[in-house]
């Protein structure tokens, strides 16, 4: 039976590479009906941290990644370790320096890695130092530390990102020294920024955490992760994961270097934005609001009026905040530029003062009602109706651009409209 594993460090966020890593670990487990294992590698007694562990869990389970069972910690393994440690010792394999245990490298001897993902990989005894396994405070090293646990735990497939390539014939070397049999191994290349540079903080974020508070879906982020490493053997781009589930295979998985495009994300979330049920979206526009503004009062159902209009126009959830303020105060942001282009002449402020006098007289300010108005006084006073649409829209909304401009004057209502057109024109 499959057994994978996730094996994160506590001494940061959740990084978006880890993310895709956990990601894809979990679909091999999905696929093969096998079991994913949760190991907290908290051997850094100094740089592990509790808050860093709970935001990787929290996240972890916000991707909609799941565990099997209870996590087990490094640190409360130190005994275990050390006892390996020491029979490698009694064997003749490893000796002490201090309080340390050194294993020692058997020089001028060919390890062969088959990855799953790079196929055959070839390293060279000679290029490998003798190895710590446990330092002089008494805690164990990477390498070490994680054969102990993967063979504990059965792992039958290590699947990581490549920065551990090179640790591989090093866990080789410890497997065959404890008389243990290593697991396949599968590296998946880095994530890269789109210009080839590691990724950072200016490629748009490095951890799930701000994707989340950013207002990005769980279900596109985990899409874009996805096709960052893998492709379905076709172009397309929305694949949910209840479909990668049973599509996923691991030699279609990509060993080349990805690249990290956020203009592509902010595309796919935009899309999964508009696919979803308008009631589903309005817990988490209202997390988004509350996160802006302290506290969010506006009730249910005006804000879903303003939901539905805009569930197309987002990339983000937290945009949602800055396109739609002027429906929830009359204190909404006015862009400059387009203040002084449509707002300021004669000519506009007479339009608003018309179209404004003529929407009075409306009883059913439907935006069909609205939308013929405004083309009877287009057509009666020879004007365009860009030329009542765009002074409209920046008056009532501050903005040059938006959900269609009637839909929007229908849900703002008739006396928000007329005393914001009035203001405008005065
Ligand atoms: N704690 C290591 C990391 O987060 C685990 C690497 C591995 O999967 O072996 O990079």
């Amino acid at each position: 039976m499959v057994r994978v594993r996730l094996a994160p460090s506590p001494t940061g966020y959740l990084h978006i590479g880890s993310a895709r890593t956990a990601l894809f670990n979990w679909l091999y487990a999905r696929r093969y009906k096998g079991k994913l294992l949760l190991r907290i590698e908290d051997t850094d007694r100094v740089r592990s941290e509790e808050r860093f562990l709970n935001e990787i869990i929290t996240d972890l389970k916000w991707l909609g990644i799941d565990w099997e069972g209870e996590p087990i910690y490094q640190s409360k393994r130190f005994d275990v370790y050390r006892d390996a440690a020491e029979g490698l010792i009694k064997q003749g394999r490893a000796y002490r320096e201090g309080e340390a245990y050194i294993f020692k490298v058997e020089k001028a001897r060919v390890i062969e890695v088959d990855d799953m993902i790079h196929g055959k990989v070839v390293f060279n005894t000679n290029e490998i130092k003798d190895q710590v396994m446990i330092k002089s405070d008494g805690s164990p090293t990477y390498n070490f530390s994680c054969v102990i646990d993967d063979a504990h735990l059965l792992i039958t497939h290590i699947i990581r990102g490549d920065d551990h390539l090179s640790n591989t014939p090093k866990q080789i070397l410890f497997y065959e020294a404890l008389g243990l049999e290593a697991p396949q191994f599968g590296h998946m290349p880095l994530i890269m920024g789109m210009d080839g540079a590691k990724l950072s903080k200016r490629h748009g974020g490095v951890s799930v955490e701000e994707y989340r508070r950013e207002g990005f879906l769980p279900e596109a982020l985990v899409n874009y992760l996805l096709l960052l490493g893998w492709s379905p053997g076709s172009d397309r781009e929305i694949i949910p994961i209840e479909e990668a589930e049973k599509v996923f295979d691991i030699n279609n998985m990509k060993g080349v270097q990805a690249k990290f495009d956020i203009a592509k994300l902010r595309w796919m979330n935009g899309e999964y934005i508009a696919a979803k049920p308008d009631k589903e979206l309005l817990p988490l526009i209202k997390k988004q609001m509350s996160d802006a503004a302290g506290i969010c009062r506006i009730p249910d159902d005006k804000l879903l009026e303003v939901v539905k209009l805009y569930k197309v126009r987002m990339k983000t959830l937290s945009e949602f905040v800055r396109m739609t303020d002027h429906f929830f105060t009359d204190d909404y942001s006015m862009e400059e530029k387009a203040a002084q282009k449509y707002l300021t002449s004669a000519e506009s402020k007479n339009i608003l003062h018309e179209f404004s006098a003529r929407l009075e007289k409306l009883r059913d300010f439907s935006h069909s009602a609205i939308e013929e108005t405004c083309r009877l006084m287009a057509e009666e006073k020879k004007l365009k109706a860009a030329n009542v649409i765009h002074p409209t829209r920046v008056a009532i909304s501050g903005k040059a651009a938006g959900a269609g401009l009637f839909e929007m004057m229908e849900v703002l209502g008739k006396s928000k409209v007329l005393e914001r057109m009035r203001k405008a024109a005065a």
